[in-house]
């Protein structure tokens, strides 16, 4: 196509768009305002995610006192800043282009509320972890905006969040193989990412519009066109291709992993194999044992301040 702006990378069989949703908004926490596609009823489970929250905070509306276990929580900041406190006493703020990646393991309770004025923006990914790795030792991996690779490339940035992309790899850890891309796209580029062709992907849109799907662009049927805010699941292929036809810049971020393929029991924030574990857990946190010990005597400053 003329005028159009080709990379490198070679995709052979681009994966279809098989389906698509405008992630509406909805109330979560105490008074946040989530966009949430994966995770809500039609959507419950892509293995190996659980839910994908595109979230807006401003204070005193937040996410206090609250526990996790059995997955990871991937918090990436679009605007503003969140203070996380936890049970461990470790406590940090993040702000727009920052990285916090938790592995709750067997249990993390803790505060995720604004610290900034006007409203943070930001997404959180859930990150289903393997049988054998749902009880293990909590951890975060946490990475400045300046620290995360960033790469361009005829008319493609991309920031190389957890995975690799134009030559580039994450430092990051992923338990459960993981990519996370956030990519733009100015107007007139073309982006052929490879995908492991075993795992399952998706795109989620931030900003401008963006043609997606399989095909040489003669298929109308076969592409999208997709604007903020919209979940695409991406079908079987080798990866992915998307255009900006439009005249501004498309932002997205492109995220894969391999499946578990492992039965799933989840009530809210804890997400084990089966039901016996979930009851288990109900009782390690309302006992505080099996990792949810240091909750006894915790309440996080965030919560003290709102009077809880
Ligand atoms: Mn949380």
């Amino acid at each position: 196509m003329p005028g159009e702006i080709e990379n490198s990378e070679i995709v052979r069989d681009p994966r279809p768009v098989v389906r698509k949703f405008l992630a509406r908004q909805q109330q979560e926490g105490l008074g946040a305002i989530v966009r949430r596609s994966i995770g809500r009823f039609e959507l419950k489970y892509f293995d190996p995610f659980l839910a994908l929250d595109e979230f807006s905070v401003t204070a005193p509306a937040g996410f206090p006192d609250h526990p996790h276990r059995g997955f990871e929580t991937v918090t990436y900041m679009l605007q503003g800043a969140v203070t996380h406190e936890d049970f461990e006493g470790h406590k940090g703020t993040i702000q727009a282009g920052d990285l916090q990646w938790m592995t709750a393991g067997r249990g993390i309770v803790h505060s995720e509320m604004p610290a900034a004025q006007g409203t943070q923006k930001g997404l959180q990914l859930w990150i289903n972890l393997s049988s054998k790795n749902k009880m293990i030792e909590p951890r975060y991996q946490e990475m400045l905006s300046k620290d995360i690779a960033e790469v361009e490339k005829d008319g493609i940035k991309v920031r190389v969040i957890a995975g690799d992309a134009l030559g580039t790899k994450s430092p990051v850890y992923t338990r459960t193989p993981t990519m996370y891309l956030d990519f733009t796209l100015k107007p007139g580029a073309h982006l052929q990412q490879p995908i492991p062709v075993s795992w399952n992907s998706f795109v989620y849109v931030l900003e401008g519009e963006g043609i997606f799907g399989g095909g040489d662009g003669g298929g109308a049927s076969k592409l999208s066109s997709v604007t903020a805010h919209h979940l695409l699941l991406l079908g079987s292929g080798d990866g992915l291709e998307a255009w900006n036809k439009s005249s501004k810049p498309l932002r997205f971020i492109l995220v894969g992993g391999e499946p578990l393929g492992e039965p799933l029991a989840q009530l809210g924030p804890f997400v084990m194999n089966t039901q016996e574990e979930i009851n288990q857990t109900i009782d390690d946190f309302d006992n505080y044992t099996n990792g949810f010990e240091k909750a006894k005597h915790w309440r996080s400053e965030a919560a003290i301040a709102l009077g809880f």
